[in-house]
Formats: C-alpha cells, structure tokens, sequence
C-alpha cells in the first residue's frame, strides 16, 4: 500500500470517528459523557499516534509524535468538563474556573464542581468540630 493511499484510509477512519463520537455525545446522557469522553480521547490519541507511524511508515516518528499526542491527550481530559444539568461540553481547569455558567442552560459550573470534589480535610473538619 502506497503512502498516499495509507494517507486515505487514515482520514476516512478519522472521519468516521469523528462522525460516530459526534453523534454519540451529542445523544449520550452526562453520565455517559462522562464516562466515555476520557476513553474515546484517549483511544484517540493511541490511533492518532499508530496511524501517524503507520501512513509515515517509519517507527521512529513514535518518538516524536507520542510526546505530543500524550501532552494533548493530558490536557484535553484535565479541561475538557461536561455541565452536570444538561450535559453540555465546556473547558475547565477546576477550582480557578473562568466558566461560571453554562452556555447551553445556564447552570452554575462552580456550584457543580465545588460539589464534585470537597476539599480532602472536609470530612475530617466536620469529625473534630
Ligand atoms: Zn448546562
């Protein structure tokens, strides 16, 4: 198989997967996404980085590529938050979040996040108190 022709079947499995990933958060219940979205990202990244070797046909390029692909996949599952009301995708970096309210309903993220993770000394506080 030539490079250009390896070059066609990466895009179309990429297609198809954007395409199915798509179709499935824009379906999928908040607990789904929030399963799922971490797997599928990092799936990606593994395909993204096999593929990259496979259509360059070299293996050295992994060196390179799976770095980078790691760095990405790291950021886009610390970022990448889902609102706990309607299940709309935004981008968080936790307890210094700049997104307040969803843009989709207008839930309050930090009420939602400030409820998903109490503080480690939280229990302990109220034990001693
Ligand atoms: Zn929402």
């Amino acid at each position: 198989m030539s490079e250009f022709e390896r070059l066609y079947v990466f895009f179309g499995v990429w297609v198809a997967l954007a395409i199915v990933s798509g179709i499935l958060f824009r379906r999928a219940s908040v607990e789904t996404k929030r399963r799922w979205a971490p797997r599928v990202t990092i799936l990606t990244g593994f395909l993204f980085v096999g593929f990259t070797s496979w259509v360059m046909g070299s293996v050295k390029i992994i060196y390179v590529i799976a770095p980078v692909t790691a760095l990405f996949v790291f950021i886009s599952l610390k970022l990448v938050k889902f609102c706990s009301k309607c299940g709309a995708q935004y981008q968080s970096w936790g307890r210094s979040n700049n997104v307040r309210y969803c843009a989709k309903c207008g839930h309050d993220l930090r009420e939602a996040e400030s409820n998903l993770a109490p503080p480690n000394n939280a229990l302990e506080q109220t034990r001693d108190g």
